[in-house]
């Protein structure tokens, strides 16, 4: 019995590639220097895995940038708008940064492409681009060689492809009259050439993820997907292929993918234990195929259960026989920050917890007692290994710190009236009128105020205790102050108090809430150099003092003007956090809803009469299937309406989201039952606000009018005419004026004059109100 791994993560464990990359890309460092510290990173991860006992070694799972980026530049789906940069004797590094990156240099000034989350994943990659009848080459060689630098070293590894299929699904179709799938027969010999040279050099697997296998399929997708399997076990009959599926279940696709003539299959058993039992019992499942187990989660930070796994591995070996398993994680590791071993700081993540967790270099190993277990080597060391994971998983079930009986009943005991406002939207917009008296088109912004260098260095001296509190204490009250001031002079109708307080909208609740760890090193890449590093959720989540209340009330208790509490929603604080394993997702939801809606009732006793609970990663949480839609959004929407019913009808609830599509979700965001919601809209020119009309969505709309992700300043006119378009949507009694999202990445200088044009613009239309009446 073997194991194998899908990917180690790329960026190092003291995110040594994010420093070369940014160091190269400010002219700090030379190409050589890059290249040296990405060789150093692949060398390290391939002796690593051989030494914690991994058969099959991953290569190619490497990228300076982004994999599905490589795919681009190694069969040539490379935008004609690049062809500049090909030809004019650049570096080929030259031409993959900038489409990444874009680039403006020797009057060269060329967009990036396209970034997008991967799945459902907080990793971004690369959306490949194409046209009709495209035509692919193999013309770069990056997958050959990290398979011959890996045997250099002696590591015999199996090259990572992206397939053919799910490559093509990841991309866009750039003109119509095409769909892309159809470009199969162009780019299958391509793929066909990478194979066979790779076979010449006695490669013994190569793994083709196939992840949109967890999605719903067409038939004509799966037909792809048998065309190309078929072909490569054709022409390579004796290659062994494994086929990789994760975040879900095979669902639909499982006939098909069975009936491949493919060496073996890795499924994703973390997320979808069940499919085990379908596969082992059909018929359908050829006699040879053997099956990769991703039993170790890939995606999340939890020590695995070793008699869960064992059970299911057990299962597996008395269907198929041994020789026909291999232990895998269930993914790629690259969603898993690298090494636990790292974590020193007790402060923030204690020894009970930190012996509850596995990082990736951890889970190797988890992979390999599995395997010893089974085939019982090493006896001994591998006993002691096992009986560690149970004792320490038993201790989790009962641990003190993690099960606090108040906040299990409190759950319990909710009823239906404790996720509704007291009366409906129209009765309470009567009533919060009256107590706001705001103006037609109230203009407001969505929270955060520019982030200066001064800001963060502030807060992050504070943290290590390098400024007193109360040098800090009055850094953050001068900076709120001046910021009121200036909201107020503009004539703002309803202000923020500017979040200068806040490093993160996740971490800084985190930190003051019970039931969450953080970790000192414990970074996943985004996307490019970028890293995140989630808190961890390991217990029952409750609330002990409050959080924003004093900065809050302190910009309400300097102005006249009404201040918007500020707040994250329950679901977003989930979304962004590694979440125990231990109960469902919906019940730790609720948890957060519950220490969230304590908050608000504080913020309206505190005489905050507006309050804004952010849910910007609402829609990222939908699982990979549209069948399972549903359930998630009842209990993120509920979770939301929790979080904000605890108030009276006089308190007006805001909740914002950056993002753009709601078509198909939009009954579960009129569902949340926000007196306003802020959306981002301003780069769609406000087409988005259609399914808002279409669907007579009731309350009020705050759309963006102006993209804050660009320094570029609005004109007046531009923004009057996108708040009479917005009014072609929306009823002007309904419409707010705001921008698209928070200000903490802008400058001051353009955010000042930014928002004196758009409060311009929403007098100017009202001055057009009164004058046509
Ligand atoms: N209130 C937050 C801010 O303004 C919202 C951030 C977000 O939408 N991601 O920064
Ligand atoms: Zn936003």
């Amino acid at each position: 019995m073997k194991t194998t791994n899908l990917g180690y993560p790329r960026i190092g464990s003291n995110r040594a590639l994010k420093k070369a990359l940014e160091n190269y890309w400010s002219g700090k460092a030379t190409l050589v220097d890059l290249e040296e510290t990405a060789k150093n990173i692949r060398t390290e991860n391939w002796l690593l895995q051989q030494e914690k006992g991994i058969d099959i070694i991953p290569s190619n799972d490497f990228s300076l940038y982004d994999q599905v980026l490589d795919m681009c530049m190694t069969v040539n789906a490379i935008p004609k708008r690049y062809t500049a940069l090909q030809q004019k004797n650049h570096a080929t590094q030259d031409l993959y940064f900038a489409m990444a990156r874009g680039i403006q240099k020797d009057g060269i000034d060329l967009t990036a492409m396209e970034m997008t989350k991967w799945f459902d994943t907080n990793y971004h990659y690369i959306v490949p681009e194409f046209y009709k009848n495209q035509a692919f080459s193999y013309c770069n060689s990056k997958i050959v060689d990290e398979y011959k630098e890996a045997l250099a070293l002696g590591i015999k590894t199996k090259p990572v492809l992206i397939g053919p299929v799910s490559f093509l699904l990841l991309g866009k179709e750039k003109e119509n009259g095409f769909d892309r799938i159809d470009l199969l027969p162009n780019l299958l010999p391509t793929y066909l050439k990478i194979i066979k040279e790779l076979s010449a050099l006695n490669v013994e697997h190569i793994q083709f993820d196939e992840p949109f296998l967890a999605t719903d399929l067409t038939n004509k997708d799966r037909e792809a997907i048998r065309y190309t399997y078929q072909t490569i076990a054709d022409k390579f009959p004796d290659l062994k292929i494994i086929l990789a599926n994760y975040f879900d279940c095979f669902g639909e696709n499982l006939d098909t993918v069975l009936e491949l003539p493919v060496h073996t299959l890795h499924l994703d058993l973390v997320r979808c234990k069940l499919q085990l039992d379908d596969i082992l019992s059909s018929k359908k499942l050829n006699k040879n195929t053997h099956l990769s187990l991703g039993v170790i989660d890939g995606r999340n930070i939890w020590k695995n259960n070793f008699e869960d796994s064992l059970a299911l591995i057990q299962k597996a070996i008395a269907h198929v026989g041994e020789e026909r398993i291999t232990i895998a994680p269930s993914c790629s590791l690259l969603h898993s920050p690298c090494d636990l071993d790292l974590e020193t700081n007790e402060t923030n993540l204690s020894a009970e917890v930190k012996q509850w967790l596995a990082f990736a270099k951890q889970k190797l190993e988890e992979v390999n007692t599995l395997r010893n277990f089974i085939t019982k080597v090493n006896l001994s060391k591998t006993l002691e290994k096992v009986n560690e994971n149970s004792a320490a998983n038993a201790e989790r079930k009962i641990s003190k710190s993690i099960h606090n009986p108040k906040v299990k009943d409190r759950v319990k005991a909710l009823t239906k009236k404790d996720d509704q406002r007291l009366n409906g939207f129209t009765q309470r917009k009567i009533i919060q009128q009256k107590a706001l008296n705001l103006p037609l088109y109230p203009t407001t912004t969505i929270g955060s105020f520019p982030q200066t260098k001064e800001v963060r260095s502030q807060r992050a001296n504070f943290k290590k205790g390098n400024t007193t509190p109360e040098a800090y204490h009055s850094f953050i009250e001068k900076e709120t102050r001046e910021t009121i001031a200036f909201q107020e002079n503009i004539g703002l109708d309803v202000l923020v108090h500017g979040e200068f307080e806040r490093n993160d909208m996740v971490e800084y609740f985190g930190e003051q809430l019970d039931g969450f760890a953080f970790t000192s090193f414990g970074w996943v890449q985004s996307y490019g150099s970028r890293c995140v590093k989630p808190p961890v959720i390991y217990g029952d989540v409750s609330r002990e003092n409050p959080m924003t209340v004093f900065w809050s009330s302190f910009a309400q208790s300097i102005t006249d003007k009404p201040v918007k509490g500020m707040l994250t929603g329950p679901v977003t604080i989930l979304q962004w956090s590694f979440v125990r394993n231990d109960q469902p997702r919906s019940e730790t939801c609720t948890q957060i809803a519950l220490a969230i809606r304590d908050e608000v009732v504080d913020l309206e006793k505190a005489g905050l009469s507006i309050i804004q609970i952010d849910e910007p990663a609402i829609r990222e949480g939908l699982p990979l299937r549209k069948e399972d839609w549903k359930t998630y959004l009842d209990w993120a929407v509920k979770a939301f309406r929790i979080s904000a019913s605890g108030v009276k009808d006089e308190t007006q609830i805001h909740t914002h989201m950056c993002y753009s599509e709601f078509n198909d979700i939009i009954e579960h965001i009129a569902a949340m039952d926000a007196d306003v919601i802020t959306i981002e809209c301003s780069r769609s020119q406000m087409e988005l606000l259609d399914v808002f009309r279409e669907f007579k969505y009731p309350n009020e709309i705050g759309p963006g009018v102006y993209d804050i992700h660009s320094p570029r300043v609005p004109d007046r006119s531009e923004m009057v005419a996108l708040i009479e378009k917005a009014k072609e949507y929306i009823a002007p009694e309904h419409l707010w004026v705001n921008p698209d999202c928070g200000l903490k990445t802008r400058h001051w200088d353009e955010t000042k004059k930014a928002l004196i044009e758009m409060v311009a613009a929403a007098q100017e239309c009202r001055q057009r109100v009164a004058v046509s009446h």
